[in-house]
């Protein structure tokens, strides 16, 4: 495999949650709790360390009513990986929990799709809906990064670096990108919050944000597709994650995605 990468979650906060909560269609007989977890992704090899979502901050955990474990911008320190270091930063999407801390990395540039920036600053946000996961703070700061010449744009598909592409799937948020990552075991999508959980896509029902249902449909068979084999896929927001991939720090709560899970979701 020449382009093989290594790829970690990074668990950075927790909110207890029902599954009522979780889904466009809950099952009323399904009660026992479902977690939601918060991540970001790094992804290292070949002399690159390129991470996948910024997290948010204590302040905006509070605000929320969140709670962080730790700002994942120290968890990346204390897996040996500084902010300052980092060139690239793909952002999934622009939701508070993805596109924080966008002035922790001086020497980044930001890999964004052309339709989410036009719909985290357009008439969409009008609405307290679909304005509400959405922080003005962040989306200022990413134009900011605008002006300053540091956003890559990507329009559908695109490259951050061999074996490293970016897929715009849309639905929960009108330029949701997934990344694929070249490893080891083969093609790792990073389905971010086209999944919040394997249930999601595996019961074909839907986490309740959403922009667009028909392209959230179409984004899990985008998904399936890019990884080639259900074990590849990787939810945004699953715990079972880190329950089913090996731990790779003693210090953080990182996994090691580019390793084979302990659980097939193969039918
Ligand atoms: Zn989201
Ligand atoms: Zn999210």
């Amino acid at each position: 495999m020449g382009n093989a990468y290594e790829v970690y979650a990074l668990r950075y906060a927790i909110m207890p949650r029902t599954p009522h909560m979780n889904y466009l269609a809950p099952d009323p007989h399904e009660t026992a709790a479902s977690n939601l977890d918060y991540f970001v992704w790094l992804i290292r090899g070949h002399g690159r360390d390129i991470l996948v979502d910024t997290g948010f901050n204590a302040a905006e955990a509070k605000l929320r009513g969140r709670t962080l474990t730790l700002n994942p911008v120290d968890a990346l320190a204390a897996f040996g990986v500084r902010a300052d270091d980092i060139a690239d930063v793909v952002v999934t999407h622009l939701h508070y929990d993805h596109a924080g801390n966008l002035d922790r990395f001086p020497g980044a540039r930001f890999h964004l799709q052309d339709r989410e920036m036009s719909y985290a600053t357009g008439r969409c946000m009008c609405f307290g809906t679909l304005r509400h996961p959405f922080s003005v703070e962040h989306v200022t700061l990413m134009v900011r990064h605008v002006y300053g010449e540091r956003v890559t744009f990507h329009s559908g598909d695109g490259e951050v670096a061999p074996g490293v592409t970016l897929h715009r799937v849309g639905g929960h948020s009108d330029g949701l990108q997934v990344v694929r990552v070249e490893t080891a075991r083969g093609p790792v999508v990073l389905a971010s919050d086209a999944s919040h959980y394997y249930a999601n896509m595996h019961r074909r029902s839907p986490f309740p944000i959403l922009y667009n249902l028909g392209d959230m449909y179409e984004g899990w068979d985008i998904v399936a597709r890019l990884a080639g084999h259900p074990d590849r896929v990787i939810p945004g927001h699953d715990p079972i994650v880190t329950e089913i991939y090996p731990r790779a720090s003693d210090h953080v709560d990182a996994y090691s995605l580019h390793l084979q899970p302990s659980r097939s979701f193969e039918k």
